[in-house]
């Protein structure tokens, strides 16, 4: 699934694209065929990112929110396109390029209220725009009044908008602090930690374009050329990169979160 710097890295990259052109929107395989009418033709103005949730807004005031979930996906082709291949759910053809979404858990058009209905209901998300101090105090807030494991808040969109289990694993890998330990049991100093630690992977995601936690000199390869696992430390791994001890997963809020026992039994970090 598709983690917040993701979504950021596509919504620079879909503004970029289409920015200022009437965009030919349609849906190949039907479902989102209604929908598609209300916004086929109209200028596009601009595509933001909220936590794993995009929004294309039009100039009619109209937009369309995207959640790609586990299995959404983008295609981008040139413009005109090739016939669609598979269940396109929507198409948007610009001057030079157009872009097939097939997979995703919603796609729909919606107006300005129920955008800020679905975002009422999400944490900060550290990579949107606004000021880092205020939404690192609004999630500590819930941190520190939550008997439930830190494991299981920093998933929880409600908490912060944008970590998936990826961000997860390597999160509480690099500070080395147990995911098991409640949010009430974390002392300030330990949270400030994390949460830096948190906003420098999510920043370097977004720069690459895909979650790299791994240093130049740990893969010692370029960043940029790291694929796959290459690019993690702990998650999807077998043996812990720091005491070669073996990575286990454990199940937290309902996913497998990947760790070292030996390494990460902090409950304070400093
Ligand atoms: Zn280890």
């Amino acid at each position: 699934m598709p983690e917040g710097h993701k979504t950021h890295f596509y919504a620079r990259e879909h503004t970029d694209w289409f920015s200022g052109q009437p965009l030919q929107v349609t849906s190949p395989q039907g479902r989102f065929r209604g929908d598609a009418r209300k916004v086929s033709g109209v200028v596009f103005d601009h595509c933001e990112a909220v936590g794993k949730h995009l929004f294309y807004h039009f100039e009619n005031d109209r937009m369309i929110h995207v959640h790609l979930g586990r299995y959404g996906k983008y295609r981008v082709h040139a413009a005109p396109p090739p016939p669609a291949v598979g269940a396109v759910r929507m198409r948007l053809v610009g001057q030079t390029r157009s872009l097939d979404l097939s997979g995703p858990t919603t796609c729909r058009v919606i107006d300005h209220e129920t955008r800020a209905k679905v975002i009422e209901k999400l944490g900060p998300d550290p990579l949107a725009d606004g000021s880092l101090a205020r939404k690192k105090a609004l999630v500590w807030d819930k941190v520190q009044s939550s008997k439930k494991p830190i494991g299981a808040l920093v998933l929880d969109q409600s908490v912060i908008a944008g970590v998936g289990n990826i961000f997860r694993a390597e999160l509480f890998f690099e500070t080395g602090i147990d995911p098991r330990t409640a949010g009430a049991a974390i002392d300030e100093t330990t949270f400030d930690t994390l949460w830096k630690s948190l906003i420098k992977m999510m920043r370097k995601g977004l720069k690459y374009g895909k979650i790299v936690t791994v240093t130049a000199k740990e893969a010692a390869a370029p960043l940029a050329t790291l694929e796959g696992r290459d690019r993690f430390r702990v998650y999807g791994k077998a043996t812990c990169p720091r005491c070669q001890h073996a990575i286990e997963t454990i199940e937290i809020a309902a996913r497998d979160l990947y760790w070292c026992p030996q390494c990460q039994a902090n409950v304070t970090v400093g």
